[in-house]
């Protein structure tokens, strides 16, 4: 039988990361996963003859340190430090468009405050940036090192100086609707600056607990780039590096035996009964999948299943896909190369919620739209494009369920939203999908479709991460380990906890 040092659960991002570093650090490497190519949510897929998207569309605020340990520029991943001007679209044309560290559209006061704004939250993003790429120990302290990290977090806070330090913990778990009252007028802008703290989670502008936490997440990253060079470029920093990846080839369960007296990790078996031995599991799957599918709950303390089991793990987002003749028009944009939101006030966010929050579809969807064949010209026929959106809310746990004709009616909710900025674009759809989190959870294996594969809120984060016991990429089971989303610091296309696993596995 095949023995290797580590054996990775899936090739999303995190686990081409993970597999990496093990690989560079001289382990014997195989990665498993089901799908028939790399990338996870990142993989480019085609929804129509010709037309591809993947289905997390951006990279927004991936590390400069993982680019430069493995090499990713020199395997094709095309990085840039300028994110795309982001657009607030306005039914009329008046357009409110960020870019650079300016804002226009908007009257004089909001313009002179964002810049001030922004570099207060970006100085806050600074303070809390190196703990993304590390472990942070548990609230126990046991050891010098530990107790270091901890030091560490204090004295960049401190550093931050009084004024800011007491800003900071004020808006640490303030809705972010009081955060933007506060300081702007324009409805546009502040829906906007929203944006980046509550997508993907199961939130609003009202929602206590959110404003900060993912949107200086979010601020802290050093470039951005599309998935598909970010996919292909790990693929073959980790391949480069030796370790094995196969794809096409499911995960069954992880092989639980005793081993010097306990019980521990010691391979998987496949979908069609082939017995892989390994040191140590790796997985990237989410924590539910993780335990529940794989491991088993009868390896596990029955505290710490039902911890997991507590996980929100409900998405709320569903995905868009549009394969269109032409370059859509918006109303007064002359440029359609940002990132696109449709929300023309918080409300209009908080109602969209308020619908999904009773297990209903939102009737006036929020989104974030971006064009993706304008950067990656594979992803449809020449002089065609696909528009990308995540539209907001669908929720998991649909009342009555998900079936095709309420999937249809959300799509043409979806696609009417869109026409009332783009009036011409019914005109120009050669072929529509919208994935479900439901879909998102059956295609790609994802508990509850859900984008950062466990909620990532307060409650959920840094040493809580999935949960206590699990939050150092260890687990309570031996020799398996966890360097999904679902780990500190959290999804998006960021690698911290691929990178951040191989570490600890590697300490
Ligand atoms: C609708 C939506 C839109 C998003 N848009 C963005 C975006 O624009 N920008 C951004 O930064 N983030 C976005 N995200 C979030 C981002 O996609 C995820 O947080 C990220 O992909 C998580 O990466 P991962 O490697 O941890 O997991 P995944 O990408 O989920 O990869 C896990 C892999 O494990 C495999 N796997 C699972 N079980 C098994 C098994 N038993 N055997 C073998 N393989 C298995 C899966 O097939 C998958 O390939 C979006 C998410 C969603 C749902």
């Amino acid at each position: 039988m095949e023995h290797y040092d580590s054996i990775i659960i899936g090739a999303g991002h995190n686990g081409l990361v993970c597999a990496a570093y093990l690989a560079r650090a001289g382990q014997k490497v195989l990665v498993l996963e089901t799908a028939d190519k790399p990338g996870g949510l990142a993989a480019s897929r085609e929804f129509h003859a010709g037309f591809k998207a993947p289905v997390a569309h951006s990279v927004n605020h991936f590390p400069k340190k993982i680019v430069t340990d493995l090499g990713l520029e020199s395997h094709g991943f095309g990085t840039s430090s300028e994110s795309l001007p982001t657009i607030g679209l306005s039914e009329e044309g008046h357009h409110v468009v960020l870019q650079g560290g300016a804002v226009t559209g908007v009257e004089a006061g909001d313009a002179a405050a964002y810049p001030d704004f922004m570099k207060q939250m970006q100085r806050f993003a600074d303070a809390l940036k190196p703990f993304w790429l590390k472990t942070i120990p548990r609230a126990a302290i046991t050891n010098l090192a530990d107790m270091m990290t901890f030091g560490r977090i204090g004295l960049k806070l401190r550093m931050l100086g009084k004024e800011d330090m007491r800003e900071f913990m004020r808006i640490t778990a303030l809705p972010a609707r009081d955060l933007m009252d506060e300081n702007f007028d324009h409805p546009i802008l502040k829906s906007v600056l929203c944006w980046d703290g509550l997508i993907g989670s199961k939130m609003a502008p009202r929602s206590p607990n959110h404003a900060v936490l993912p949107l200086l997440y979010r601020m802290s990253g050093d470039y951005c780039g599309d998935p598909g060079s970010l996919i292909e470029a790990l693929h073959a920093a980790a391949s480069a590096s030796g370790a094995k990846i196969r794809t096409a080839t499911a995960v069954e369960r992880i092989l639980v035996r005793t081993k010097d007296g306990v019980l521990a990790a010691q391979g998987v078996e496949l979908a069609n009964g082939e017995k892989i031995e390994a040191d140590r599991v790796v997985s990237s799957a989410d924590p539910q999948t993780t335990f529940f599918s794989l491991a088993g709950v009868e390896s596990l303390e029955i505290e710490f299943t039902n911890r997991i089991r507590r996980l929100r793990c409900d998405g709320y987002v569903a995905k868009l896909h549009l394969a269109l003749n032409g370059l859509p028009e918006f109303t007064g944009l002359d440029q359609v190369g940002g990132r696109m939101i449709i929300a023309p006030h918080m409300d209009a966010i908080e109602f969209a919620y308020d619908e999904a929050k009773y297990g209903e579809c939102s009737n006036e969807p929020v989104m974030e739209i971006v064009i993706p064949s304008l950067r990656d010209s594979s992803l449809a026929p020449q002089g065609q494009h696909v528009l990308s959106a995540h539209v907001m809310y669908a929720p998991r746990r649909l009342k009555g369920g998900w079936d095709d004709s309420k999937r249809e009616s959300f799509r043409e909710r979806a696609i009417d939203a869109i026409a009332r900025y783009a009036p011409g674009i019914r005109g120009q759809i050669i072929h529509s999908e919208l994935l479900t989190p439901k879909d998102l959870e059956s295609d790609f294996g994802v508990t509850g479709g859900h984008w950062h594969h466990t909620e990532f809120a307060l409650d959920q984060a840094l040493m809580m991460r999935p949960t206590y016991q699990a939050a150092q990429y260890s687990t309570p089971l031996p020799g398996l380990y966890l360097c999904g989303a679902g780990c500190h610091p959290g999804g998006d296309l960021n690698g911290s906890p691929g990178h951040n696993a191989a570490h600890e596995i590697l300490r």
